[in-house]
């Protein structure tokens, strides 16, 4: 203040004192006939404020915090997402719904970063079950899903690829990485992918069955229980049938002209990725994702119970039978 001048186009002073008991914000009005009569010798005004000015009346502010780390942490009891690389595959009906929960979980703050991977375009079919609406139409899923949450969270580091992920040398050069793809030949891919690597890093799945009867999420990581290939049998004369069965009939299939699809309401995808998510939560609170498998089951739905539990690896698993 003895030799800076630029305060003196303020109309007041404000400050803000971090403390333990919170923010102590306070201020004072700079008298606009003084600011123009210090101009030329601006630490008058600081003596102005120790002698006559000293009954300035000095006024107290509320502040409100916004930044990321009071954001993301705010209604959590744990550390959040936080500094974590995070690489999710599949920015699809699931996908659109999981990105939000990681953002709102910290993904892509701090030195973090939030990696989507998708090579499809968002198509009228996908509307009804996607987070995404009409002004990403024919647009890039990946792109529109990072563009979206960018406007929502600014902060947040996210990135886009609409690259193939097979193609992508370094997917799990990362802290997490999770295939929303709901896609069981891409799931058993980056499944065998991660054993092939060798890669520590974990493999959160989570995909729908049927027309959305159930949801299922699935924990791995290294070599400790069972990957995404050992939920399905693979002895002698079995034909990849399920371990844990699920549903009681095939699922209905619709076909509009050429095309043939599972159709399964917005709330299966919402569901599966809610699992996903606590999933998730349950390893940055306690450490451990445990149970690992997880089914959660539409309350009307009449399918084969199957409790949450932490699978073994089946001994002639042709995916990691052989892993280390
Ligand atoms: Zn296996």
């Amino acid at each position: 203040m003895n030799s800076d001048r630029s305060y003196l186009q303020y109309g007041l002073v404000t400050f803000a004192v971090h403390s333990l008991a919170g923010w102590l914000c306070f201020g004072f009005e700079l008298d606009g006939y003084m600011r123009t009569s210090f101009k030329r010798r601006p630490s008058g005004f600081l003596q102005h404020l120790h002698k006559r000015g000293g009954g300035t009346a000095v006024f107290r502010y509320s502040v409100v915090e916004a930044g990321s780390d009071f954001v993301h942490s705010r209604n959590l009891s744990f550390p959040d997402l936080k500094n974590k690389k995070i690489t999710l595959v599949g920015c699809g009906a699931i996908g659109s719904y999981v990105v939000p929960a990681l953002v709102r979980l910290g993904a892509g703050t701090g030195s973090g970063s939030l990696s989507l991977i998708d090579d499809d375009t968002l198509w009228p079919e996908n509307l009804g079950r996607h987070s995404l609406g009409y002004p990403s139409l024919f647009k890039p899923k990946s792109a529109e899903l990072k563009a979206e949450l960018s406007r929502q969270f600014p902060m947040s580091k996210i990135l886009a690829s609409d690259e193939n992920v097979a193609e992508l040398p370094k997917l799990f050069d990362a802290d997490l990485v999770i295939d929303a793809t709901g896609e069981e030949a891409v799931s058993e891919m980056l499944n065998a992918r991660r054993l092939r690597l060798s890669s520590r890093t974990p493999l959160l799945h989570a995909w729908i069955l049927g027309n959305g009867e159930a949801v299922q999420a699935l924990w791995t990581q290294g070599v400790k229980g069972a990957c995404y290939r050992c939920l399905r049998k693979s002895g002698p004369g079995d034909l990849k049938e399920e371990r844990y069965p699920v549903l009681k009939a095939p699922p209905k299939r619709k076909q509009i002209a050429c095309h043939a699809f599972t159709p399964f309401a917005v709330s299966a995808a919402m569901n599966a990725a809610a699992l996903a998510t606590e999933v998730l939560v349950d390893w940055l609170e306690r450490g451990d994702p445990s149970p690992r498998f997880r089914t959660r089951i539409a309350d009307n739905a009449d399918v084969h119970k199957v409790k949450n539990q932490d699978p073994e690896r089946l001994s002639r698993c042709p995916a990691c039978s052989d892993a280390r």
